[in-house]
């Protein structure tokens, strides 16, 4: 057990350290951030500041002498780096749960091990391959980069087995990594709605879910999360969330771990998952008795979790991105809407911060 008052370590410094160190702040803890950047959303809220890259061996001897505990707050973080600190000090989530988040063919190999479905796919190492997988998985389909995907970024559509040398140039035809492929082709799944299980698990084994938000992302961009979610989704949460519980056992994860699904006829498919908070769980931090952040904390320091149960009938979180935050004086005149921003420069598209409405659907806080 990690006392409050103690240090927590945090490799990255975006938006979802900024709520991580609010949250461990709250609870009586200092956070040091490592980065490669200089300075970035979290600066705010951390105590200290190591600007370095995750390879630099030195600078992370020195921050693992100077902290008590660690975390990341995205998974393209080098499992290396992640093992190397964990050589010198506890370091939550485990090495291995990043691995397995970051890389899709070693997620989607464990999904189907633990008796999940997932979109049919196939490796993908040059434009030769391209063709032979377009023609064993079929097309429409979506060609994702293995690693360093997030937000519908390193992937290309394939409706025609005709568009896939545009495909391949479209996602910078990424170089094979040791061991491993350089991306994979997938089969563009028919779904009637996206959700995700947000799940913590106690460094005793311990879990705590929310309830299941629906997520709308538009150009592979979260735009909103709703909970409670429709009844369709409603109907196969129970199933997905036997699987994150298998997933996350499998992995003795320690921490928040978020897996999105894609809700069809045929039930759950398995799309991806992150070893960390996440943005469909923002809505958790008013909108839940604990917040995803702060239960990430109290897993990461080995504190018991707490409830997860909703602070009304429900809650709607909606992304506020590039100039969506210019409206910041409108949504503070909002009663009941809780604004959250980032402290980020405006960059067209960029997350810079999110909006909840506590309540739910029918109610005052339902969002229009
Ligand atoms: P990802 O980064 O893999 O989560 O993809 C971002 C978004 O792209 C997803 O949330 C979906 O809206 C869409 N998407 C990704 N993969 C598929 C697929 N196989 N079939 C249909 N839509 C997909």
């Amino acid at each position: 057990m990690v006392p409050p008052g103690a240090t927590i370590g945090i490799l990255g410094g975006g938006q979802l350290g900024r709520m991580l160190g609010l949250a461990a702040a709250q609870l009586g803890y200092r956070v040091h951030v490592f980065a490669p950047e200089a300075s970035g959303p979290a600066t705010e809220v951390a105590a200290e500041w190591t600007q370095a890259r995750f390879e630099d061996g030195d600078a992370m001897r020195a921050f693992a002498a100077r902290i008590d505990v660690a975390t990341y707050e995205f998974e393209n973080v080098d499992p290396h780096a992640v093992s190397y600190l964990a050589g010198r000090v506890q370091v939550h989530p485990s090495a291995r749960s990043l691995d397995v988040s970051r890389y899709r063919p070693h997620e989607k190999a464990l999904v189907a091990e633990l008796g999940g479905r997932t979109a049919a796919w196939a490796p993908v190492d040059d434009l030769d391959a391209l063709h032979a997988a377009a023609a064993q998985v079929g097309t429409p389909a979506i060609l994702k980069t293995t690693l360093f995907g997030y937000d519908g970024k390193g992937q290309a559509r394939i409706d025609t087995p005709e568009d896939a040398a545009a495909a391949w140039d479209a996602i910078g035809r990424p170089p094979r990594p040791p061991a491993g492929h350089a991306a994979i082709l997938e089969a563009r799944v028919d779904f009637a709605a996206e959700f995700s299980v947000l799940l913590a698990r106690g460094a005793d084994g311990t879990t705590a879910v929310w309830d299941v938000p629906e997520n709308v992302h538009v150009d592979g961009v979260l735009a909103t999360s709703i909970v409670p979610a429709s009844p369709l989704v409603r109907e196969q949460a129970d199933e997905a969330i036997a699987l994150a519980k298998r997933i996350a056992e499998a992995l003795g994860h320690v921490g928040v771990l978020a897996c999105e699904f894609f809700a069809t006829a045929d039930g759950p498919v398995f799309n991806e998952m992150a070893p960390r908070v996440h943005n469909s769980g923002h809505w958790t931090i008013e909108g839940a008795v604990t917040s995803q952040f702060e239960n990430h904390i109290r897993a990461v320091c080995g504190l018991p979790l707490g409830a997860t149960a909703l602070t009304g009938a429900g809650a709607t979180m909606e992304n506020l991105l590039g100039e969506e935050a210019d409206r910041w004086p409108t949504l503070l005149a909002e009663p009941g809407a809780h604004l959250h921003l980032y402290g980020k420069t405006m960059r067209e598209g960029r997350k810079m911060g999110h909006v909840t409405r506590v309540g739910g659907p029918g109610t005052a806080g339902a969002m229009p």
